[in-house]
């Protein structure tokens, strides 16, 4: 864009990318007014980078990617404008999101933050008093830019200092997708990502589990979290859980992100599942837990079977037991 002394203003925006069709539009929106645009994608154990990696090599943008699993953690424990229909803190996750962005753009002496939020699309967190409040909880409100709805919504400072036309972003609003399926096809972008997919904090079953892992471990890990994203989570006491794998993926993954403090049992003689008991537990428990995995084998409900398990010190111990009582199991399923 030219200054009003003829000199060309070097613009550069950061811009947020999910990976979905509308970042990715923003980005398109802001790069054809001459910004010079730089992604970032954020990834925990609850959502990846794959998607923002994609689509953002299929339009040649920049992107980096960091890992904001700590922040989000503590931030995830106690929202402070609470969670959606499940464990999912949009509102939070988005101001911390901003935040990350605020500082790139520090960083890297860029103008302005760009999101692909449009007005009204999700009525928790894309509503005009969330936007506002997500922009100013960020402490970068004034650079916050949405290209696809910015007509609709106050004027931020590049849009006053004249470094970024106003008269060419957009004023999309609404859960209608009419319009940027048009301009998809008119910047030939295809096989894009559905909105909001991918983010297991939406999930109904995970978000059991997580509920779960907060309430009773304290000290938490992020393999622990990681492990929520595996297999049959079934509660036995206050003290233990225990993860059943469900397929052969299942009981690979959960034996490589097994440790030494945990104990790891599996059937003997027959195929069954990997069974992980994180941290360990008592032998009533484990007995508990022997009969689980015996259940979930392709042993006999009526005969002894042969479970063992293996203890960090790589030491196996075995014993012979009749699987557990399929009602019972099923009811400590978390
Ligand atoms: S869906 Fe997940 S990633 Fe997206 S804002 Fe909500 S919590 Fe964050």
């Amino acid at each position: 864009m030219e200054s009003g002394t003829g000199k060309i203003l070097k613009i550069k925006g950061i811009a947020l990318i999910s990976g979905g069709l509308d970042s990715i539009l923003a980005v398109k929106v802001m790069q054809e007014q001459g910004v010079e645009v730089e992604g970032v994608a954020f990834e925990t154990p609850f959502f990846g980078s794959d998607r923002a990696v994609e689509s953002s090599s299929a339009i040649g943008l920049p992107l980096t990617v960091v890992d904001i699993t700590e922040e989000h953690l503590v931030m995830l424990r106690a929202p402070r404008y609470g969670y959606g229909s499940n464990m999912n803190p949009c509102i939070d996750c988005h101001i911390l999101m901003l935040k990350k962005a605020g500082e790139m753009m520090a960083a890297r002496r860029a103008d302005c933050i760009l999101t692909g939020e449009v007005l009204g699309q999700r009525p928790m967190s894309q509503g005009k008093q969330s936007l506002h409040v997500v922009a100013k909880r960020s402490g970068y409100q004034p650079y916050i830019i949405r290209p696809l709805s910015a007509r609709l919504l106050p004027e931020t400072m590049p849009e006053m200092e004249g470094k970024v036309d106003r008269s060419r972003l957009l004023d999309i609003q609404g859960r209608g997708r009419k319009r940027q399926m048009e301009m998809a096809d008119g910047y030939r972008i295809t096989g894009y990502a559905t909105p909001a997919g991918g983010c297991l904090l939406t999930d109904p079953g995970f978000s059991n589990r997580l509920r779960d892992l907060f309430a009773h471990d304290k000290n938490m890990q992020v393999r622990d979290l990681e492990l929520l994203r595996v297999g049959r989570h079934l509660r036995l006491n206050d003290e233990t859980k225990i993860i059943v794998g469900r397929k052969q993926r299942e009981n690979s993954i959960i034996r490589e992100l097994s440790e030494d403090c945990d104990i790891v049992i599996s059937m003997r003689d027959l195929s069954g599942p990997t069974v992980l008991v994180p941290y360990g537990c008592g032998s009533d428990d484990l007995i508990r837990a022997a009969g689980i995995c015996a259940l979930y084998s392709h042993a006999p409900d009526d005969l002894k079977a042969i479970v063992e398990w293996r203890t960090g010190g790589g030491a196996t111990h075995h014993v012979e037991i009749l699987p557990a009582e399929g009602e019972g199991v099923r009811q400590m399923i978390i």
